[in-house]
């Protein structure tokens, strides 16, 4: 592919993206088994789909969630990757972010 072709691949996979969590909240890899495309490239994605959305009067959420072992809240989440582990009790046990545009 061409730069040029990789843009507009990139843009429409974007769009597709973006209706996909207009429609309802998923996680990342139900992104990643919708389009195809692997995990790693929905995060950079994702940032991308938060900077045209502010431009469209939207935004992309991150939902909060929770670590499985104690229970403590991420919220607000900035970051479009998962946090690595809990802050509270430093387990990697947590559920997976899930993303909304609204
Ligand atoms: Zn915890």
């Amino acid at each position: 592919m061409t730069k040029k072709q990789e843009e507009t691949y990139s843009q429409t996979i974007r769009q597709q993206i973006a209706s996909l969590l207009v429609e309802k909240t998923r996680t990342a890899r139900e992104i990643s088994q919708a389009t195809g495309i692997r995990q790693k490239e929905v995060y950079d994605h994702l940032s991308h789909i938060a900077r045209s959305a502010i431009a469209q009067g939207k935004k992309l959420r991150v939902l909060p969630f929770r670590c499985l072992s104690c229970g403590f809240v991420f919220e607000e989440r900035k970051r479009f990757t998962p946090a690595s582990r809990c802050p509270r009790c430093k387990k990697t046990h947590l559920e997976f972010p899930t993303y909304h545009l609204s």
